[in-house]
């Protein structure tokens, strides 16, 4: 059998049993960007093959993922858990690399610490099978899109170059979150720049997609929503090891069971077990017939 170290072994056996769906309009982003030829990442990448389990036949084959890099850039550790913990277990499973970057370390919270929520972190890591997962250093609660911290950003897209960045849904009532999604989106947009002080060689990743992680009680409209049903199980624990935050923190004890409720709603509109939802800025494009089919 041949290994690869981005497939956690809890998300395989889980995965080998229900599937490794993935929505169908991601799919369609994957078609899209699997031609692209990206220039390569200054971060050497591993040499070995990359493995995709067919659940549905029980079978393991060396097919290389369609999308090679994807990078979640969020504000705090557990917003990426809490937004897209399934789709990151699921891209993971897939072979898809998946590189965190958290703006900042999440602390002072009412019931952590730096030393806490590193440890926290660390366990969510293992649990979803992340390997690479790094800190930006910005001020936690003080976020703001200035142009020394899109400079920030940009050099960390620019030297891990994803394809697909994912960020926080702009509208939401916990500033640091509204601040990094015009944040992210701007530094995207610097990492192509060229004549700069910036880091690295310009790169401009194709999509960015934002995530819900969001403390406003608002509805949404997400543009799509990604199959996660093989993977619920694995993201509520993943968000279960920030007991500081949840475990630990009276008025947040029942967060798994709603994220559960929500995770079920959003996959019943796909008539799936559990979804997490998205949203894009930009309209996605029809390029074939089969992407038309899996709109
Ligand atoms: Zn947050």
């Amino acid at each position: 059998m041949v290994k690869n170290k981005f497939i956690p072994r809890r998300a395989t056996s889980q995965r080998r049993v229900r599937g490794a769906n993935v929505s169908s309009t991601l799919s369609l982003l994957k078609s899209q960007g699997a031609k692209s030829k990206q220039a390569k990442s200054k971060e050497p990448k591993s040499k070995e093959s990359v493995v995709i389990v067919h659940a549905a036949k029980g079978s393991v084959s060396s097919e290389k993922a369609n999308i090679q890099t994807v990078m979640v850039i969020a504000c705090h550790p557990d917003d990426v858990e809490i937004g897209m913990g399934g789709t990151i277990a699921s891209l993971i499973a897939a072979g898809v690399q998946v590189i965190i970057a958290d703006l900042t370390n999440g602390e002072p919270t009412p019931h952590g610490s730096p030393e806490i929520r590193a440890k926290e972190t660390k366990e969510a890591n293992i649990i979803l099978g992340i390997t690479k997962r790094i800190i930006i250093g910005l001020k936690n609660r003080e976020i703001q899109d200035t142009i020394e911290n899109r400079k920030k950003v940009a050099n960390v897209i620019r030297r891990y170059r994803p394809e697909i960045i994912f960020s926080h849904y702009w509208n939401d009532a916990h500033p640091d979150h509204v601040a990094a999604s015009t944040l992210v989106d701007n530094a995207r947009f610097y990492a192509k720049l060229t004549k700069t002080d910036l880091e690295y060689e310009p790169y401009f990743p194709r999509k960015i997609i934002y995530f819900h992680a969001m403390h406003l009680k608002a509805s949404i409209n997400p543009s799509f929503i990604y199959d996660i049903s093989a993977f619920q199980t694995i993201k509520s624990r993943a968000v279960a090891a920030y007991r500081s935050q949840f475990a630990n923190n009276p008025k947040n004890l029942n967060i798994l069971e709603r994220l559960k409720h929500n995770d079920s709603y959003w996959g019943g509109l796909i008539a799936k077990e559990y979804g997490e939802p998205f949203t894009l800025k930009e309209v996605l494009a029809v390029t074939n017939d089969e992407a038309l089919l899996n709109v």
